[in-house]
């Protein structure tokens, strides 16, 4: 490990980091090292010991939504330990586990920084745009985006809650789903098998959607007590007013109206699958019936802290393959090729 842990609180000595990174869109990761700079007075350094691998780590080593700088250094389901921390940072030791996840900072000044909801900031940074992410020996971040982790959970197992866990929990809270409620999960997958358990612990009688039968029986493990698949000729017509809850984690192009019927009045289609292009939905559906499209993101830290601690109780748990770091290119292969089930996560 070319990374030492360091002194304490306080010690601002820069080493370098080696990491892996992407030097052109659509690369693969060759390895590369960096030299972080001294440690700013509100900053922590986290010595990596797993790192999972998002469909957006891919989309920004792809750079899909034309924001990727490289070299890039993919890895925002990050999980280590703080080796360092500036002299302002009060709430963390060093060699305490941590995790960091899509945001590594913030403007500290505004509106929703003040009020607690720094994810809605529009200075906000994130740990893999234009700033060096996990997929190495240690990354930098603000020292209020480095969450604890509690003890019940596994690093291997919370890396891939840092993003993907806290994108299903997030609306959950923020859009107070009751646990009377009815909901169901469309596309059961990276995000999709941890909304289902998420939500089956929350107390929601929960429906799999997918669109064959082949992930039935492990989504009903999961906790779905009913599973759609939407190859099924009228299986979406034949649940029209069924849910309260939608979360849809899909990146296809769907019918978004046959979702939109199957809500109950009132009740919520929420978007965190990032669809190739634009929701056509119709205003009828949604008037008539007083229902609601929204999008959900993947919250505060205090989000992540309360959804951490949430999984923990439960045991709540992504379902993972691992490889080592220094696999991270068939690692990447291996997610591309939709053949993952369903997390992948690297080791240092
Ligand atoms: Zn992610
Ligand atoms: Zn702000």
């Amino acid at each position: 490990m070319p990374f030492r842990g360091t002194g304490g609180l306080g010690d601002t000595e820069a080493m370098p980091i080696e990491a892996y990174a992407a030097h052109q869109p659509k690369s693969q990761l060759e390895p590369f090292r960096y030299d972080p700079g001294p440690l700013g007075p509100r900053e922590v350094e986290v010595r990596v010991t797993h790192c999972g691998i998002c469909h957006s780590d891919l989309a920004m080593i792809d750079n899909d939504w034309q924001i990727s700088a490289y070299p890039l250094v993919p890895g925002h389901e990050v999980v280590g330990t703080v080796t360092a921390a500036g002299p302002e940072i009060t709430h963390l030791k060093v060699g305490q586990r941590v995790g960091v996840g899509w945001q590594c900072g913030s403007c500290g000044e505004c509106e929703f920084c003040e009020s607690g909801q720094p994810a809605l900031c529009a200075q906000q940074r994130a740990t893999i745009v234009q700033h060096h992410g996990g997929w190495g020996s240690a990354v930098r971040t603000t020292g209020d985006f480095a969450i604890p982790i509690p003890d019940a959970i596994p690093s291997e197992f919370a890396g891939p809650l840092m993003c993907g866990g806290t994108t299903v929990f997030t609306p959950m809270m923020h859009y107070a789903v009751k646990p009377t409620a009815r909901a169901a999960v469309v596309g059961i997958g990276g995000l999709g098998h941890m909304a289902l358990q998420f939500l089956k612990a929350w107390g929601c009688d929960v429906t799999a959607i997918s669109s064959t039968h082949s992930k039935e029986a492990e989504a009903r493990k999961l906790g779905a007590s009913d599973f759609l698949a939407t190859k099924d000729e009228g299986a979406l017509a034949g649940a029209a007013n069924r849910f309260d809850f939608i979360i849809s984690t899909v990146s296809a192009d769907v019918d978004w109206n046959a979702y939109v019927n199957m809500l109950r009045p009132g009740g919520m289609l929420c978007i965190v699958g990032v669809p190739a292009s634009d929701l056509r939905i119709g205003a009828m559906g949604l008037i008539l019936f007083e229902r609601q499209v929204a999008g959900g993101r993947t919250g505060s830290p205090q989000d992540i802290a309360r959804m951490l601690d949430f999984a923990a109780r439960h045991k709540v748990r992504p379902m993972i393959e691992k490889f080592p770091m220094a696999d991270v290119n068939r690692a990447v292969a291996h997610l591309r090729s939709e053949k993952a089930r369903y997390r992948v996560v690297l080791e240092a």
